[in-house]
């Protein structure tokens, strides 16, 4: 059986390297960019000698074992831990909210007994039981001050949608902490890929049952694949179905490079700011993804733009719409019709996937749908 993987990101590569080296099957992997990797990917850049996350910052994060042990075959990890700092009103704050962020917004020095029952009380000043949408979620967890600040204005730059539009599941990754404890992830395991995730995807694809053909749009080339082979698709759901039941909608990110000559920027990788007013979302400055490496005389900064994703994007968030969600149920049943076409990762399923989740879902897919057909 001849075997093909569209798309080489996370689920794609990882899914490629299990049929290669673990059923011994060869396989194609058919990417569109002139690089592998998706989303994920980086290089070092020739002007400043810093490693670039190409698509924004990609911080490696998981507690679950199986995935962390599979990804330590490919690589080491540094011991970066993710922080993040908000700029709010010209002041900085750091995000995720935490009993610090609370203090210096409300000029307050609350210890961290006395904080919780403070923002119960900001947050029961509206009474909202069940919230149904982000909005509601938000203040009903710290109260309407504190979601104007930060949530609202960037949530409006990121989705461009009113907040009480969206699911609340969309802020579910923020914390909100009573403590000190400024990390921006809270799972066992944490770093950036020692050689950057460029070198980490050659690894993993490094087979030599596994062929990469580049610059290749697996619609160019479907005609030409024979017509009883495997298809593992890690392209957007929609597109596969020639948008029969619409397009679902996708923001992306554009990203306004600068090179600076001097060392340091604004000292952290990543510079949220809140304000509607403020046109950009964040500020990624990659030198201090790997403070192990040598100190460079420059530094290189990514401003980054949220808009809404047209033809020639690349599609980044799936916006959790009612609208959306039930565009998405009808390509699903199409899907299940097909019996040798396997949809998977963050365009093939519709769902924002964190790199851990893309590589948990490629593991599961292989040994419960691909191996079964191998047989
Ligand atoms: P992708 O990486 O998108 O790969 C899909 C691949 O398919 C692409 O290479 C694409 O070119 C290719 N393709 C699509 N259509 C075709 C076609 N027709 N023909 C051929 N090839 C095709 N996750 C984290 O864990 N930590 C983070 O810090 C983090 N930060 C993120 C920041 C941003 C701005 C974004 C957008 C995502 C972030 N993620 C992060 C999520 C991470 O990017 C995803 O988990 C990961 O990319 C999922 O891998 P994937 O294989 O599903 O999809
Ligand atoms: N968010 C916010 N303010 C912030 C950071 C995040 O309101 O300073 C909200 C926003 O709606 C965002 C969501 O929380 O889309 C998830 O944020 P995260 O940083 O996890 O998103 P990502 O890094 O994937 O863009």
């Amino acid at each position: 059986m001849n075997i093909y993987v569209i798309g080489s990101g996370f689920f794609g590569a990882v899914i490629a390297e299990r049929i290669a080296a673990d059923a011994g099957i060869p396989v194609t992997v058919i990417e569109k960019r002139h690089h592998v990797g998706g989303n994920s990917w980086s290089e070092i850049c020739p002007d400043t000698g810093i490693e670039c996350h190409k698509y924004g910052s990609h911080i490696f994060h998981t507690s679950d074992e199986q995935v962390w042990n599979y990804m330590c075959r490919f690589t080491g990890f540094n011991n970066y831990r993710h922080k993040v700092l908000t700029t709010y009103n010209e002041n900085v704050y750091t995000m995720p909210i935490n009993l610090t962020t609370i203090n210096s917004f409300y000029g307050l020095s609350l210890t961290s007994s006395e904080v919780s029952t403070f923002i119960a009380g900001e947050a029961a000043k509206e009474k909202i039981d069940k919230p149904e949408n982000l909005e509601e979620k938000a203040v009903s967890l710290i109260g309407r001050p504190l979601y104007e600040a930060f949530i609202k204005g960037y949530t409006i730059k990121q989705w461009d949608k009113d907040p009480r539009e969206l699911s609340s599941g969309i802020i579910s990754r923020l914390p909100v902490r009573n403590d000190d404890n400024d990390r921006y992830f809270s799972d066992k395991y944490e770093g950036i890929p020692l050689d950057g995730y460029g070198k980490l995807f050659a690894e993993i694809l490094n087979h030599d049952l596994i062929s990469v053909k580049l610059n290749t749009d697996f619609f160019a080339v479907r005609d030409s694949i024979p017509p009883d082979s495997l298809i593992l698709y890690t392209g957007a759901i929609d597109q596969f179905f020639d948008y029969c039941h619409g397009k679902l909608e996708w923001r992306t990110s554009t990203f306004e490079t600068d090179i600076h000559d001097f060392p340091d920027y604004q000292g952290t990788t990543v510079m949220n700011y809140a304000s509607h007013e403020i046109p950009y979302t964040r500020i990624h400055e990659f030198k201090h993804y790997h403070p192990e490496r040598p100190s460079t005389d420059k530094t290189i900064t990514y401003t980054e733009y949220s808009k809404k994703s047209k033809d020639k994007d690349e599609p980044y968030y799936p916006v959790a719409t009612e609208r959306n969600l039930m565009i998405l149920e009808k390509y699903k049943k199409d899907a299940a019709k097909l019996n040798n076409v396997i949809f998977g990762g963050r365009l093939g399923s519709y769902k924002y996937l964190d790199m851990d989740d893309a590589i948990s879902e490629a593991l599961k897919c292989y040994e419960s749908r691909v191996v079964p057909l191998l047989k």
